[in-house]
């Protein structure tokens, strides 16, 4: 860090003379600016901020003293910021000045200048370090600095370079925790420290400085430059020798040009934000933080703040989209899945995957899921009166749902008080959320299954379970991700991942659900292919349940 910055050292005193003495021993290692008097001083530190390391200050002085000066510092709080060392010439006066919040004393006539440069030195030396005495200065596993002392020192670079445009850089592996659980802590430490060593080797071109925020989530702060895939190169170079280029996958953030005016952590919130939503778009690597994602931000604001409200005045609607059992002759309606909707009073239809991530970073999702859940359970209860059938349902669970201890009383309950059977009441677990913490999960899916439940694992493929860790996990059915529906076509390579898919659930016993079903032509594919349920545009969009209802009632289970 030393030779990161210049210091700047200010020396107050009237006397023209004693302040060239000084001023020529501290700038053979220091910048030197100059005050004639406390007044002058004072304005200098409120001008040049907390840029100035260290006041050598002269006690008697026309317009305002030194210890007036002292005075002056402690009321604006700047004694805590900027260390001062008086110069004095009488032992008495340093009582006072000690009382002031003075570091140290210089007597006149001076020292030699070793000396002098020495307890300079060490002043700022012990004003720093206490700064920083609480945040543990490196990461011990990849050497870069820790959190706290990142932003310490990113904050201290603006300081001393406030012109400057800087670039806030966020650098993280996309699920790292994968590549931990398969290969094992060891390989994954390797794995950061090679990220760690890729964002070293970048800094040396660009400048700046680098820490681990957690896991394996880096940060940067650096001059501004145009071009972020020196990150990516670098890093992939020192990862090439313990991963193949296909298994690395890199997401860099970019906050570029940040305010300067807004607080560091705010600056790399938003590098944080551009990094996540990178999340689904394969093939891409850098994301830069721009005023659409300013106005993202904005609009999340709101919907975390209109959230109780809209809970208590039931804004939230569950609509239900029916799946289909094509395995016989005739389409049948077998099920259906409970989607929510956001009807805003001000921003009107509000779609679930514009706040469902959202609410699942802030925890709130599992109150919004708890509420679905039971209108979900009610509305069985209710179709059985009016239709004189049970309709199943399965409904979507969040990762974080599973988290809390009391997730499957809940589940137990709303069913027992609908008098309904665990079998029709289904739940949807996204793929990601098995591979994320699968210990916990599988824990709490035996349970359910224990109790009756049926469980579907959601938006299979798009994560990244192994065939290895699929056969460990309990589930039901699969229910293929929309994006492997797209484009399929008579021996395509999607048609081909379809097949594959389909062999997988057979060695699994079970069966498949294809969603996002649009068109005749893609149902008859995958009813070929033998796929069992689809669930999709083609035969319905997700309905409020006053449609629902007509739809079942007319069908009857034979809709098409
Ligand atoms: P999902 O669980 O994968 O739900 C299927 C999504 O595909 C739904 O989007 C549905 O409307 C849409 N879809 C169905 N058929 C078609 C089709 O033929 N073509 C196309 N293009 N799309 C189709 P929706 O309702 O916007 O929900 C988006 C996501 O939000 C859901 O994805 C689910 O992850 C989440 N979500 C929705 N409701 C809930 C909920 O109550 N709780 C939780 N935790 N998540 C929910
Ligand atoms: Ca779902
Ligand atoms: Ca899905």
């Amino acid at each position: 860090m030393e030779d990161l910055f210049e210091r700047t050292i200010l020396i107050v005193d009237d006397e023209a003379i004693n302040r060239e003495i000084l001023g020529n021993i501290i700038q053979s290692e220091y910048k030197v600016i100059y005050a004639e008097n406390g007044k002058e001083a004072l304005e200098k530190i409120q001008s040049e901020g907390i840029s100035i390391s260290l006041v050598l200050l002269d006690l008697l002085m026309p317009v305002m003293d030194g210890n007036e000066l002292l005075k002056a510092m402690n009321e604006e709080g700047l004694i805590t910021e900027i260390p001062v060392i008086v110069l004095t010439s009488e032992k008495s006066s340093e009582i006072e000045s000690l009382k002031l919040g003075a570091a140290d004393f210089l007597t006149k006539p001076y020292d030699r200048p070793e000396v002098i440069l020495a307890r300079v030195r060490h002043s700022i030396e012990l004003f720093e370090n206490a700064k920083i005495i609480h945040a543990t200065e490196f990461d011990k596993l990849t050497l870069l600095y820790s959190q706290d002392f990142f932003f310490e020192y990113a904050s201290q670079f603006d300081q001393r370079y406030p012109l400057q445009k800087m670039d806030a850089v966020v650098i993280n592996f996309t699920r790292f925790h994968l590549l931990n659980e398969l290969k094992g802590r060891m390989f994954g430490d390797q794995i950061l420290s090679a990220m760690a060593d890729g964002i070293r080797s970048t800094l040396l071109k660009t400048g700046g400085i680098a820490g681990r925020k957690d896991a394996d989530t880096f940060f940067a702060y650096i001059p501004h430059i145009d071009d972020y895939k020196i990150f990516i190169e670098k890093i992939n170079e020192k990862l090439s020798s313990l991963l193949k280029a296909s298994e690395t996958r890199l997401r860099l953030g970019v906050y570029t040009d940040a305010e300067k005016s807004l607080p560091i952590l705010l600056r790399f919130d938003h590098a944080i934000q551009a990094c996540n939503s990178i999340r689904n778009k394969a093939g891409e690597e850098i994301c830069i933080y721009d005023n659409q994602m300013a106005e993202r931000e904005v609009f999340n604001a709101h919907l975390l703040e209109d959230f109780e409200a809209a809970i208590e005045n039931r804004q939230f609607k569950v609509q239900y989209q029916p799946k289909f059992n094509i395995t016989g002759d005739t389409p049948r309606l077998c099920s259906a899945e409970a989607l929510v909707r956001w009807i805003h009073p001000e921003l009107g239809f509000v779609r679930p995957d514009l706040f469902i991530p959202l609410f699942e970073e802030n925890g709130l999702v599992t109150k919004l899921d708890r509420y679905v859940w039971e209108e979900a359970a009610k509305q069985i209860a209710l179709w059985k009166k009016e239709l004189g059938m049970t309709i199943p349902v399965s409904v979507n669970v969040s990762r974080v749902d599973i988290a809390a201890p009391d997730m499957t009383d809940f589940i137990t309950k709303i069913v027992k008080e609908n008098g309904l059977e665990a079998k029709d009441y289904m739940l949807e677990i996204t793929e990601s959320a098995y591979t994320s913490d699968s210990k916990h999960i599988i824990e709490v899916v035996e349970k359910l299954r224990s109790l009756g439940h049926k469980i579907e694992m959601d938006d299979f493929g798009s994560g990244y379970s192994s065939l290895n860790m699929l056969t460990s996990m309990p589930i039901d059915a699969l229910k293929l991700d929309k994006a492997f529906i797209r484009n399929i076509q008579p021996g395509n390579k999607e048609m081909e991942l379809v097949n594959l898919v389909l062999k997988i659930a057979q060695t699994l016993g079970v069966p498949v659900i294809a969603e996002g079903v649009e068109t005749e032509e893609e149902c008859r594919l995958l009813k070929e292919a033998g796929c069992d349920i689809i669930q999709g545009y083609y035969f319905a969009k997700p309905l409020p349940p006053e449609d629902f209802s007509k739809y079942a009632g007319n069908d009857k289970g034979d809709a098409k």
